[in-house]
């Protein structure tokens, strides 16, 4: 007979699995399951630069998250590296943002939080087409591949033996006394005992159907698509990430050229545009020229989980006992993944947190 885990995590996304990692680390038994294949959502389709755009412009609940997460990165992908020979390629590159009109807020945010900056040299520029303004060096910040670092994620948890069920929907769970006792899915009942929501942009709507009686404490969570486009470039062609404007591209280690993204409130329609498709390829060519002789790959859309201010939930259920959220990272979730499975596994274990875990409660939001 198969053992109840001790959490089941609803969502196989990286939050999701970063989650059940952390969880399995504190000894407890873990099972992940996931309605399609793992990581395939908006943790395969992200960017991965691991900093918000413009963060002295964010919440600063977006800061704490991703000042923890930054001192968790280094080690945590070279342990990933080292135990699944699946290289997540955190790669700290640099970032170039290219202008600034707020300058000084951004200096002081880097001062205080010790991120290092520079005012960067011509040379920085060189291939790069924009008109500078205030521009702005951050040679310490990282990117992680997404698909490997998912790749990587999955390997772990699966040496670390834990249960992964693929095409495995949550489609319905039976409550009595403010407590989930079994859930309901497309491969059948499940019995469990805590359970964690780690749903992405559909944690909203699956929360209301589950739950209609509940009228507070819903997590607002909706799907925010964005586009991206690959090209296949040269290694080192691009040597650090660069931010201009609202856009940016991030080179890979192969070579490989990301040009991102956009912000669509479209529910959940993952269909790639030609408009989308014009407007970042232009943007492209225009601020990198040499990739207009440079083959354009790939283009794809994944749904961001979309929070009004960015900020996601990360709480035990007020209503529901035995019932976790950690959803809603919106723009951030590769960055802020880390720390927030870290918070969820706190609260939940009943640690000390690293973070100040108010701000990501159902009720402050
Ligand atoms: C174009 C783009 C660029 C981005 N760039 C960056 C960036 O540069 N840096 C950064 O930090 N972040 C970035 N992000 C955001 C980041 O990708 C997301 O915040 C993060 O991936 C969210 O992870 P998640 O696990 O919550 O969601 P997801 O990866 O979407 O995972 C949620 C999972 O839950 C599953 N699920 C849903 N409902 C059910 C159910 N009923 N039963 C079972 N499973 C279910 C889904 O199938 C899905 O796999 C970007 C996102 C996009 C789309």
């Amino acid at each position: 007979m198969i053992k109840t885990p001790d959490i089941t995590i609803i969502g196989g996304g990286v939050i999701g699995l970063l989650t059940a990692r952390e969880l399995f680390n504190a000894g407890a038994t873990v099972t992940v399951i996931e309605k399609n294949r793992l990581g395939q959502e908006s943790s395969w389709a992200g960017g991965g630069i691991l900093l918000p755009l413009y963060p002295w412009r964010q919440a600063d609940a977006i800061t704490r998250l991703t000042l923890q997460s930054l001192k968790l990165y280094p080690s945590l992908a070279s342990q990933l590296l080292i135990d699944t020979q699946k290289d997540p390629e955190w790669t700290p590159c640099g970032l170039l943002i290219t202008k600034n009109p707020d300058i000084d807020v951004a200096i002081n945010w880097c001062t205080l939080n010790q991120i290092p900056y520079e005012t960067p040299t011509a040379t920085l520029f060189d291939g790069l087409n924009t008109i500078p303004n205030n521009p702005l060096w951050l040679p310490s910040i990282a990117q992680a591949r997404n698909p490997r670092l998912v790749k990587s994620l999955i390997q772990d948890l699966i040496n670390k033996g834990i249960t992964l069920i693929e095409e495995c929907e949550l489609l319905d769970v039976d409550v009595n006394k403010n407590n989930i006792t079994q859930i309901h899915t497309n491969k059948g009942i499940l019995p469990v005992q805590n359970l964690i929501f780690s749903t992405g942009a559909w944690t909203g709507n699956l929360f209301k159907k589950l739950f209609p009686e509940i009228i507070n404490n819903i997590p607002e969570v909706q799907p925010v698509k964005g586009q991206m486009l690959l090209f296949d470039g040269v290694p080192n062609a691009l040597k650090m990430m660069v931010l201009d404007d609202d856009q940016y591209l991030i080179p890979r280690r192969d070579g490989k050229i990301l040009a991102g993204s956009t912000v669509e409130y479209d529910e959940f329609n993952k269909v790639t545009t030609t408009t989308a498709k014009e407007k970042l390829s232009e943007f492209a060519y225009k601020l990198m020229p040499s990739l207009k002789d440079t083959p354009l790959i790939n283009h794809w859309a994944g749904l961001r989980p979309g929070t009004q201010e960015g900020v996601p939930y990360i709480d035990q259920h007020p209503e529901i006992n035995n019932l976790s959220i950690n959803a809603g990272h919106f723009r951030n979730g590769l960055i802020m993944g880390p720390a927030s499975a870290q918070l969820m596994v706190d609260i939940i274990l009943k640690r000390p947190t690293k973070v100040d875990p108010k701000p990501y409660k159902l009720a402050s939001h």
